[in-house]
């Protein structure tokens, strides 16, 4: 059982390394040309090599799911983890080392313990505190990323949240209060629930995004519904079907 996580690992990130290009090429046509990616928190475009596997939900939480769950193939730890690509160059702000590894390791660092804490339920025997929001925001911002791609990142909304990644102690001023409330409960032991395949779902309601996640549930801002399609090359379109691709970064 120890083995199949690491046997897999070279698969899934060759797919999502296949997938999210392939996704972010809808808005940087010419991305296809070059070897490279943009790093969904730091907005950098960097070549695969710069890239590694992120557990959205870390290992350390789903580990200590119960065992009927652990071993049923159809709920492996990749699945009841969610997965994505973020970057491990070193952040360099204003040049300057902000971090000596990319945004792998600084997700690691200041969000997967509260996480971990939260999708085991232990979290929320007191009222949540301010870092705990933070990280329940950065990990639906991620889940909204894995689920409808690059125009989460991309929009400002999207931005919103990659400023908030490198600002893990204090939720941002743009952040609406009714997205720094968290209802969560404890995990559900039951080994039948839909829940384990599928950590995360979403629904909409007015201009926000209902993301639950294992035994928790948050009201993500987001400046367009990604459900819409997105108009490409069509001179006018009604607002709705816009999107106006920010890229803006300030790390090197
Ligand atoms: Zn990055």
């Amino acid at each position: 059982m120890e083995v199949a996580p690491n046997v897999m690992r070279p698969g899934i990130t060759d797919n999502l390394w296949l997938s999210m290009r392939n996704d972010l090429a809808r808005y940087v046509p010419r991305l296809l040309d070059t070897n490279l990616l943009m790093c969904c928190t730091c907005g950098r475009f960097l070549e695969r090599e710069h890239f590694d596997l992120e557990h959205l939900i870390p290992q350390q939480a789903v580990k200590l799911d119960p065992l009927h769950v652990r071993q049923n193939p159809s709920t492996p730890t990749n699945v009841r983890s969610g997965n994505l690509l973020l970057c491990k160059k070193p952040l360099r702000y204003k040049g300057s080392l902000l971090h000596k590894n990319g945004c792998n390791s600084w997700k690691g660092k200041h969000f997967d313990r509260p996480i971990r804490e939260m999708a085991t339920g232990a979290a929320f025997r007191g009222r949540p505190s301010e870092p705990m929001i933070i990280a329940a925001l950065i990990l639906a911002y991620l889940a909204m990323v894995s689920k409808f791609g690059y125009q989460i990142t991309l929009l400002p909304s999207g931005l919103m949240m990659r400023e908030q990644f490198f600002n893990p102690h204090k939720i941002q001023k743009d952040i609406p209060l009714r997205s720094q409330m968290l209802l969560g409960g404890q995990l559900t032991t039951d080994v039948s629930s839909p829940g384990w395949a599928t950590p995360f779902s979403f629904s909409f309601d007015g201009g926000d995004c209902l993301v639950s996640i294992r035994n928790f549930i948050l009201r993500m801002p987001i400046s367009r519904d990604p459900r819409m399609p997105v108009a490409q090359n069509i001179p006018i379109v009604p607002k709705r079907f816009k999107l106006r691709p920010d890229f803006t970064t300030v790390f090197t």
